[in-house]
């Protein structure tokens, strides 16, 4: 373990930041498979659209996965070592895709994102002035998180409207 990095905390424990940051770690892998999952059996209009921004966004969330992982050891904390502990540990819903349709599986990964902004945006907070290495990362991770929703809801809203330009010309 490293001290001096450690030393450098102000008015949070090591411990604390650890348990907080394996809570985001859980949250990095369930997000990683539900968007896996979902870019293998999504089904329906404009779904390569949705498939390439589904891949891409699994990708963020694997490296996401690694750099709090990375933080996690400079703390001196394990990074959850058993797949078993990621619902029972994570912050967010892992919600399968039992509806493959591309928007009923936009909407879900929307809600994800906007559950992953909420816990980051709170990370943030904590780590604020005490934490700054720890701050810094969960700050990168939010601004991808930031952007993950925007890119999911601004397809949602293409593909709604798509929707409704065929509904007008078979009329
Ligand atoms: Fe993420
Ligand atoms: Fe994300
Ligand atoms: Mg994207």
């Amino acid at each position: 373990m490293a001290k001096r990095g450690i030393s450098i905390l102000k008015g949070i424990e090591a411990t604390e930041v650890v348990n907080l940051l394996n809570k985001a770690y859980c949250d990095e892998w369930l997000a990683y498979y539900q968007y896996f999952v979902e870019a293998k059996v999504i089904k329906g209009i404009m779904k390569d659209a949705a498939v390439a921004e589904l891949i891409q966004h699994a990708a963020d969330e694997l490296r996401h996965a690694e750099m709090v992982a990375d933080r996690i050891l400079q703390l001196g904390g394990t990074p959850i070592l058993h797949p078993n502990e990621w619902t029972k540990n994570s912050n967010c819903d892992y919600e399968a895709p039992e509806d493959p349709s591309v928007l009923s599986v936009l909407e879900q990964a929307i809600k994800g994102e906007q559950c992953a902004i909420s816990v980051y945006s709170s990370l943030a907070d904590i780590t604020r002035d005490k934490d700054i290495v720890t701050y810094d990362i969960v700050s990168q991770i939010l601004a991808d998180e930031v952007e993950h929703e925007e890119d999911l809801q601004a397809l949602y809203d293409d593909i709604g409207d798509f929707i409704v330009e065929i509904k007008k010309n078979i009329n």
